[in-house]
């Protein structure tokens, strides 16, 4: 496990571009962290890192999007998954098989659905720009 502190959202993308660079494909992150914590800025970072051109938003509606390239970045939300619906419905697996990255936004959602094998990315807010990132 290792502690990373952040000043603000350029140094937590660097840090996100840093770890894109070991990456390899089926590779699965998990984050958990509060709403506006940075999990998002932290995906933009990684696809940067990945070399995708594409820009990283926040899903509004659908749980998953696709970033093409070499190594193509699947990015989940699960902020809007609806009590009651069933996480293995979302067939989540078949992402995992696809030669890419995985990285999934709220996987405190998963419950026993959580993949084994997966890094799991904690950001906590410190103050407005300070954040304290976990990676373990
Ligand atoms: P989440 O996806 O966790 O809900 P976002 O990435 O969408 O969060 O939003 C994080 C917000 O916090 C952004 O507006 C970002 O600019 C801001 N921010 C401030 N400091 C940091 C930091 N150190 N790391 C990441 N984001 C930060
Ligand atoms: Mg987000």
């Amino acid at each position: 496990m290792v502690v990373f502190f952040t000043a603000g959202a350029e140094e937590t993308q660097a840090l996100a571009k840093d770890l894109a660079k070991k990456l390899k494909p089926g590779d699965i992150l998990l984050f958990f962290a509060d709403l506006g914590a940075g999990k998002t800025t932290f995906i933009q970072g990684l696809a940067k890192g990945l070399g995708l051109k594409q820009k990283v938003t926040s899903p509004s509606f659908i749980l998953a999007n696709e970033y093409p390239g070499k190594m193509p970045l699947f990015h989940i939300d699960l902020y809007r998954l609806e009590d009651g619906q069933s996480i293995e419905d979302l067939g989540l697996e078949e992402y995992y098989e696809k030669g890419g990255v995985v990285a999934i936004e709220w996987a405190e959602r998963m419950g026993k659905n959580l993949p084994p094998k997966a890094k799991k990315i904690k950001i906590k807010s410190l103050s407005e720009n300070k954040r304290k990132i976990t990676i373990g």
